[in-house]
């Protein structure tokens, strides 16, 4: 038996970053980026107005007295996407759009707002200062400036980015291919008759969702019985399409529990087999071919615990991610909790906030079998193995569940 911390540095140690693929910008969201990424051009590319106005050289807004407004003539009109080739001279203004092109000659816009237009004319009672209601060429983006960093994940506002800079591809990681096999003599599908001693096989459906959430592809899915052969020719086979093969259930030390026994006949290496956590203590890490095997309980609660705590650290690696878990949280108990002596304890809990503090409420048994347990939580907490209670009002660490609020 390892420690969970253990557990996940040999896990990362063994997992390698994927392959990259050039892919359509609409199609990067949620990837992780697989290269630097360059401006192209000034943004904007050239001085243009930030309102609908008059173009107007400032100078001439400053001279006029007290209760006399200055008077400019209204030359020309530009419109977003013109350009106007009229130069400003001393005493004249054009009207022009907010995304114009600012005129030669002109150093500020006054807002229409700010006006009285008649005549032809346009009466000013205030001066305007140089440059306001103008954004400057290259103010936000300079051409050639690195604006996405490789390892960055793919959000609307990098796909915005991307656009502006008309990239319509980039490069980002490959989704790992999977592959998902339940393992039980119990098991039976889901659309099958429910007989006596059988139970339908969740695993396989909690599994994929959880792959998928974490941007996997799912190559094969298979239900199979407790039967060495079949399992040794089914997982050789699940291998051929797949970088990572998960199972669920036979890890444990039962008289039907083979998955070790396959591994070791199939010549993959095994790296661990059991790790210090609740629910989930029986937990197979191998490797086969250089790809890489995990073999879950068979309790839908220590899938979900095993899965969050050391799949998901793998596939965010393969996906070029650097941040492998979700953020901790420090999350105050408002119930005393029991420690586990031998084991790190995963318990699904609510999580509020109140007045921005973090506050965790048991959601239901914590057995490993219970599912509803999951599904009501939005969080989990992790209680440190040791003797004796956590009282209430203790802080401990806590994740948000991933996709949920
Ligand atoms: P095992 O790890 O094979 O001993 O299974 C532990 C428990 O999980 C048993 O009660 C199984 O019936 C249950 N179980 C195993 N696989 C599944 C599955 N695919 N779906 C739902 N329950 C399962
Ligand atoms: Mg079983």
């Amino acid at each position: 038996v390892i420690g969970i911390e253990q557990a996940k540095c040999i896990i990362l140690q063994e997992t390698k970053e994927g392959k990259c693929e050039k892919v359509r910008i609409e199609a990067c969201l949620g990837r992780t980026l697989a290269e630097d990424i360059f401006a192209q051009n000034d943004l904007p590319p050239f001085d243009k107005s930030a309102m609908d106005g008059y173009a107007l050289k400032s100078m001439d807004t400053f001279s006029q007295g007290e209760n006399r407004p200055k008077q400019l003539t209204i030359k020309a009109t530009i419109k977003a996407g013109e350009c106007v080739e009229i130069p400003l001279k001393e005493g004249e203004t054009h009207r022009i759009m907010t995304g114009a092109p600012i005129p030669e000659g002109a150093d500020a816009v006054i807002e229409f707002e700010a006006v009285e237009e008649r005549e032809g004319l346009i009466l000013l009672s205030k001066p305007v200062r140089v440059g306001k209601n103008i954004i400057r060429q290259g103010e936000e983006i300079r051409q050639g400036e690195r604006l996405l960093t490789k390892g960055s994940l793919v959000t609307p506002a990098e796909i915005g980015v991307l656009a502006s800079q008309g990239y319509s591809t980039a490069r980002v990681y490959e989704k790992p291919q999977a592959a998902v096999i339940s393992t039980g003599d119990e098991l039976i599908s889901i659309t099958d008759k429910l007989e006596k001693g059988k139970i339908r096989d969740c695993n396989s459906y909690l599994l994929r969702a959880l792959l998928e959430r974490e941007g996997a592809r799912i190559s094969t899915v298979k239900l199979i019985t407790d039967e060495e052969n079949v399992l040794v020719n089914e997982i050789a086979a699940a291998f051929e399409k797949a970088d990572l093969v998960i199972s669920s259930g036979g890890v444990s030390v039962g008289d039907c529990d083979y998955i070790a026994a396959v591994l070791k006949r199939m010549g993959a290496k095994i790296f661990f087999h059991s790790v210090a956590i609740k629910p989930g203590k029986p937990v197979i890490f191998a490797k086969y071919k250089n790809k890489l095997f995990f073999g879950l309980p068979g309790n839908p609660l220590a899938v979900a615990t095993t899965f969050e705590e050391l799949v998901r650290p793998v596939l965010r690696k393969m996906q070029g991610t650097s941040s492998w878990q979700d953020e901790v949280l420090y999350v105050v108990l408002k119930e005393e909790v029991t420690r586990d002596i031998k084991r790190t304890k995963y318990m699904y809990v609510a999580i509020t906030n109140e007045k921005g503090v973090y506050y965790a409420e048991c959601r239901g048994s914590q057995s490993s079998s219970h599912l509803m347990t999951y599904m009501g939580a939005n969080g989990m907490i992790i209680i440190p193995q040791g003797e004796g209670k956590l009282e209430k009002g203790a802080v401990v660490d806590g994740r948000f569940i991933k996709g949920s609020k």
